[in-house]
C-alpha cells in the first residue's frame, strides 16, 4: 500500500481534527449500566450525524465508505483527540455489522445496519457456553426448524454489554448429527422475546459488564438466519475475524498515548533504593524502550490489518498475529504500571493513581476474549506458519 499523504488526507485529516475538537463528549464516560449506555448511543448518533459513523463501512449503509489511509487518519485522529472509547456500541458497530455486509442478506443490511449506525440500539455476541469457549465447535445451545421459527434452547455465558442490549449474534447448533463444525447456525436473536433470562455477572473490576443468557423455547424467525442454516462455523469465523483485526484498530492506536502517558507517570514517582525517580531506573528505562518499539511495531501492523482487510473483505487468520502481540504488549504495560507504583498499586478500586491498578485487571480480557493467546498461537502455528495441530 501506498503510505504517502495526498492533499486530499491531508485536508481530512484538519478536517476530522476540528471536527472531533468541537463534537468530542466533554463529560467522562460513565463506566457502567444505562448511563454508560445512554452515553455510548448519544456519541454514536453524533458521529452518524458528523458523516463519521462506520468509517470502513459502504456509503449505502449510513457508513462513510473512507479510503484505507482515512480509515487510518480517522483512528489516529480519534486516539489523539482523547475521544471516548466506543463502550457498548462495540459488538454493534465492529462485529454485527461488518458480518451483515459480508454475510447477511438485502432484507437484513436494510433492516439492522443503519440502527446501528445511528446508535439506536445495542448488541452483544452470544457465542461462548459454560464449557464451550476455546472449543467453541463443541457448543450446545441447540434450535429445531418449527414453522418459520427457529426455537431455541440452553444457556451461553460471558456475554459482554448483554445487561443493555436489544439484539444479540447468536451461535447455535442447527443439526446434532453432522460434524460439530458443520451444524451449527448464526442468528440474530432479540432479547426481548418470550423465554430469554438475562444474569448479570460482576467482575473482579467491580462492574456488570457480563451476563449468563438463558434460552427457554425462545421464537427466532427463521429470516434472521445469516448466511446459509448449518453455515454458522463460516459466518462466525468472520465475525471472528473483525473482531481480532479491524475492530481494535483504535485501541492499538490509542495504546501509543497511554505508553507516554506511563512515561509521565514514570517522570513523576519516586525512584527506591537509589535513582531519584522511577525512570532512572535501568529495569523501568528499558522496559519503556522496549515497549516504545513495540508500539512503533504495533502501528505498522495496523496499517497492514486494514490494507489486507481493505483487499479481502474480510480480515484472515494473519489477524490473530496482531491480536496476539497487542494484547501481549498491552499487558505488559499495565503490569509495568504497577512495578511503577510499588505497593501503591495495591489500591484497587479507589480510583487513585489514574485508575493504573484497574487498567491492570482489565488488562487481561485482550488474552482471553475472542480467542486466548493460547488459542491465537494455534492459529498462527497450524493455520499460517503449517505446523502440526499436535
Ligand atoms: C473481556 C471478555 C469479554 C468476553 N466477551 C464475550 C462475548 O461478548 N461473547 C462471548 O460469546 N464470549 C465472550 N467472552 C468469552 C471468551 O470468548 C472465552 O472466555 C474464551 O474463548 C476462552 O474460553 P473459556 O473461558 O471457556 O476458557 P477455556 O476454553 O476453558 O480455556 C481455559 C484455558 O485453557 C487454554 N486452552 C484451551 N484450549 C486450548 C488449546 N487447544 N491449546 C492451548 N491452550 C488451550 C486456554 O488458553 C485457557 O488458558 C469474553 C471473555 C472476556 C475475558
Amino acid at each position: 500500500m501506498d503510505l504517502s499523504f495526498s492533499p486530499e488526507d491531508r485536508a481530512f485529516r484538519a478536517e476530522v481534527r476540528d471536527w472531533l475538537h468541537d463534537y468530542k463528549p466533554k463529560e467522562p464516560r460513565p463506566h457502567s449500566g444505562m448511563a454508560m449506555r445512554d452515553f455510548d448511543c448519544a456519541w454514536q448518533r453524533t458521529q452518524y450525524e458528523g458523516g463519521y459513523a462506520g468509517i470502513n463501512l459502504p456509503r449505502e449503509y449510513g457508513g462513510r465508505g473512507a479510503s484505507l489511509m482515512q480509515q487510518l487518519i480517522w483512528h489516529e485522529e480519534y486516539a489523539q483527540a482523547g475521544a471516548p472509547y466506543v463502550g457498548c456500541m462495540f459488538p454493534g458497530v465492529n462485529q454485527a455489522a461488518p458480518t451483515i455486509i459480508a454475510k447477511g442478506n438485502d432484507a437484513q443490511k436494510r433492516d439492522f445496519l443503519p440502527p446501528i449506525l445511528k446508535g439506536e440500539v445495542v448488541w452483544c455476541q452470544g457465542f461462548s457456553e459454560p464449557g464451550s469457549g476455546s472449543d467453541l465447535a463443541s457448543l450446545r445451545t441447540h434450535a429445531e426448524i418449527d414453522g418459520d421459527d427457529l426455537v431455541v434452547n440452553g444457556t451461553k455465558i460471558w456475554t459482554s454489554h448483554a445487561p443493555v442490549a436489544e439484539l444479540q449474534k447468536l451461535l447455535v447448533r442447527t443439526d446434532r448429527e453432522a460434524a460439530k463444525h458443520k451444524g451449527l447456525s448464526w442468528l440474530i436473536c432479540d432479547l426481548k422475546s418470550p423465554g430469554v433470562r438475562i444474569d448479570p455477572i460482576r467482575t473482579m473490576a467491580g462492574d456488570w459488564h457480563f451476563a449468563q443468557i438463558f434460552y427457554d423455547d425462545v421464537r427466532i424467525p427463521l429470516a434472521n438466519v445469516v448466511g446459509e442454516i448449518n453455515d454458522g462455523w463460516n459466518v462466525a469465523m468472520a465475525t471472528l475475524g473483525f473482531e481480532r483485526g479491524t475492530a481494535f484498530i483504535a485501541d492499538q492506536v490509542e495504546l501509543a498515548n497511554t505508553l507516554e502517558e506511563l512515561i509521565e507517570l514514570a517522570r513523576r514517582t519516586p525512584g527506591r533504593d537509589g535513582p531519584a525517580r522511577m525512570i532512572d531506573d535501568e529495569d523501568v528505562a528499558l522496559r519503556l524502550a522496549q515497549l516504545r518499539a513495540e508500539v512503533a511495531a504495533l502501528r505498522s501492523m495496523a496499517y497492514m490489518t486494514v490494507s489486507r482487510a481493505a483487499a479481502t473483505g474480510v480480515p484472515g487468520p494473519e489477524a490473530s498475529i496482531t491480536r496476539l502481540f497487542f494484547s501481549e504488549v498491552q499487558r505488559r504495560m499495565r503490569r509495568l504500571s504497577l512495578d511503577i507504583l510499588g505497593s501503591d498499586s495495591l489500591a484497587i478500586g479507589e480510583g487513585g493513581h489514574e485508575g493504573w491498578p484497574e487498567r491492570y485487571l482489565n488488562g487481561f480480557r485482550h488474552t482471553i476474549a475472542a480467542g486466548t493467546s493460547e488459542i491465537q498461537r494455534n492459529i498462527i502455528g497450524e493455520r499460517l506458519l503449517g505446523l502440526p495441530r499436535k
